[in-house]
């Protein structure tokens, strides 16, 4: 039975973040004092009706998401600016018990900006290296192709990808609007990415059904999944990725703000742990959505009546899905043990 009393404050228990990308785990400040700098006009929904009200129930809805994703990007002009972006993104996932960050990143919308992929790609490496070391939250690079552009784009960046695996790049995604480009074209990238050893990590079953999801895992290999949640609409399938260790990384609160379910009571986690699923917990896009990490849990806790067991759980799935070195691992799953150990704070 659940227990409604045992609270343990949910910003110490140790959790690796695993679906987040770099352009929307901008801070909302960061956003508006960088526009003010360079003078660049930022839409009301992005200043006194922030957050905004998104939809993405159809095309139009996941455009207008796009733009202003478009907008924030614009305000990223310098180098520092970049290193700025990492080092809050690792402070705030710090401050949300955040023990380990896996950062997605396009470099093909920096390019023009920053020199082309490869310099862009390799400041964001030493700026995530940066960070690392300011605030003690390992940051972890995965490269993501942007499946509204052609596939070919797709192979070029598994290929750079490739290239510094092990030396900061840890997976290779596959992000955008799933109901545009074909799942299966994006293939050969992800053949390259696999060869050079990376997680394979791309969107699916979120604003597409189960038949997404056995996509990724049939054709593209998908070791975790972007969302999946979706993948309860087919009972056979939810099996295989329970038997075959695929992670979810289920983002609540983006679920909610793009429709993808109406409420935080309907995203189906308990669903998923019923069915043996491994959850990692992520915000995707806390400058879009209005909430980090921890808010995740807190969300998720509130509304399925989650016991502090079942919330250690999720700390651990997130550690165990996460690409970190095994010693890291280890010593973070003993420090979720520690936290449920412990007595609550008012027990
Ligand atoms: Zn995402």
């Amino acid at each position: 039975m659940p227990s409604p009393v045992a609270r343990r404050p949910l910003e110490t228990l140790p959790k690796a973040h695993l679906h987040l990308h770099f352009t929307g785990s901008m801070r909302h400040g960061t956003l508006l004092e960088l526009a003010a700098r360079d003078g660049i006009h930022l839409p009301e929904s992005l200043v006194a009706d922030w957050p905004p009200r998104l939809s993405a129930a159809d095309e139009k809805g996941w455009f207008r998401f796009q733009r202003l994703y478009d907008v924030a990007r614009s305000v990223l002009r310098t180098p520092d600016d970049v290193r700025r972006l990492l080092r809050e993104a690792a402070e705030d996932d710090a401050v949300d018990g955040g023990r380990w960050l896996e950062i997605q990143v396009d470099p093909s919308g920096y390019a023009a900006r920053f020199d082309g992929i490869t310099a862009f790609t390799e400041l964001v490496l030493d700026a995530a290296a940066e960070a690392t070391h300011l605030t003690g939250v390992p940051v972890a690079v995965v490269v993501a192709a942007n499946r509204t552009r052609h596939p070919m784009d797709a192979r070029t960046l598994a290929r750079l990808a490739g290239q510094y695996a092990g030396r900061g790049v840890v997976g290779f995604g596959l992000s955008n609007d799933e109901r545009r480009g074909t799942t299966a074209d994006f293939a050969p990238a992800f053949r390259i990415a696999e060869r050079a050893g990376l997680a394979l990590v791309p969107h699916g079953g979120e604003l597409l059904g189960a038949a997404s999801v056995r996509t990724c895992l049939d054709v593209l290999h998908a070791d975790r999944l972007g969302h999946g949640v979706r993948v309860v609409e087919d009972p056979a399938l939810l099996a295989r990725v329970a038997e075959a260790g695929v992670a979810l990384e289920v983002c609540p609160t983006s679920n909610v703000s793009l429709g993808v379910h109406p409420d935080l009571s309907s995203v189906p986690l308990p669903e998923l742990l019923e069915a043996g699923v491994a959850v990692a917990l992520g915000a995707d896009d806390p400058l879009l959505f209005g909430s980090r990490l921890a808010a995740q849990y807190a969300t998720m806790r509130a509304a399925h009546d989650l016991d502090d067991a079942t919330l250690a759980e999720l700390g651990r799935m997130s550690l165990r899905a996460a690409r970190m070195p095994e010693t890291l691992r280890s010593v973070l799953l003993g420090e979720v043990d520690a936290w449920l150990a412990a007595p609550p704070p008012d027990a």
